[in-house]
């Protein structure tokens, strides 16, 4: 499908007949979806009713996204699935407008009043975007940028257990970028907090919008150039890391997340 983001007043109104919609409940962990797995569903009068925002032109038809209540009844044939296991099976085209409609929905929820000075926020009529109309600040959607990093050495790659990974299952050192850091800075301090190595050759490879809730996540490259250092995992957010080979390679992300692209390109590569 070919999505073109647009902004239009963020005033609600009735999306006609032909708009899509993408749908979400329960602080956009849920999303709706069609007997075909679609998110992209036709206008329903729950749906219609609530507050909703236009994203852009999906295929050249209006597309726009409403959060609803949890536990909001759907209309016969439309099912609630988790957000994190739709969005993570579309592919790169369809992900757009489902991740841009998740990261303005969020923002508009979680920043109606100014952190300076208390004031409803009014929201912009010309961008997305918020106004103070207590001190004048401008806000916008929050995006925070986080480092994902594929450390090799020679043939072989270190790969990270998460706390929160199911038993077995490997991915490459992330965390979010700090205040005041560049990426090559983030980069270097997230692999020496996780796992105790030091990088070098560090190599941007691509981004994925990553919108649980609101992260752009920054891939890199980057070689390990002690022959002999061993990865020796924080204790806390990873609890075991190793070196591994195309031979033995563990369970790892599929290629619907840029962790799995660039195992898939280690893979080929090697
Ligand atoms: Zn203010």
């Amino acid at each position: 499908m070919k999505f073109i983001p647009l902004f239009e007043s963020m005033k609600t109104v009735r999306p006609s007949d032909k708009a899509r919609l993408v749908v979400f409940a329960a602080d956009e962990r849920f999303i709706a979806v069609d007997s075909q797995g679609s998110p992209f569903l036709k206008p329903f009068s729950a749906a219609d009713e609530a507050e909703n925002l236009v994203i852009g032109s999906l295929d050249g038809i209006k597309c726009r996204c409403v959060s609803l209540e949890e536990g909001s009844a759907l209309p016969e044939g439309l099912r609630w699935e988790e957000f994190r296991d739709i969005y993570r099976d579309l592919d790169e085209e369809d992900q757009f407008p489902v991740g841009r409609a998740r990261v303005l929905l969020e923002w508009r929820r979680t920043h109606r009043f100014c952190g300076a000075c208390g004031a409803e926020i009014e929201l912009s009529e010309t961008e997305h975007a918020g106004r103070c109309p207590g001190c004048g600040e401008l806000r916008y959607p929050v995006i925070a940028p986080a480092v994902i990093i594929r450390i090799t050495r020679g043939d072989e790659i270190l790969l990270a257990h998460n706390a929160r990974f199911p038993e077995g299952f490997f991915s490459h050192v992330a965390g979010f970028v700090d205040a005041g850091e560049n990426l090559e800075q983030a980069v270097r301090r997230e692999v020496m907090e996780e796992v105790q190595l030091e990088v070098e050759n560090i190599r941007y490879f691509g981004s994925q919008s990553w919108p649980m809730p609101h992260s752009l996540m920054l891939a890199f490259t980057a070689e390990c150039p002690d022959h002999d250092a061993q990865p020796v995992p924080d204790g806390e957010e990873i609890d075991e890391a190793r070196w591994f080979t195309r031979e033995t390679m563990p369970e790892i992300p599929n290629t619907g997340s840029i962790a799995g692209r660039m195992l898939a390109d280690y893979l080929q590569n090697r």
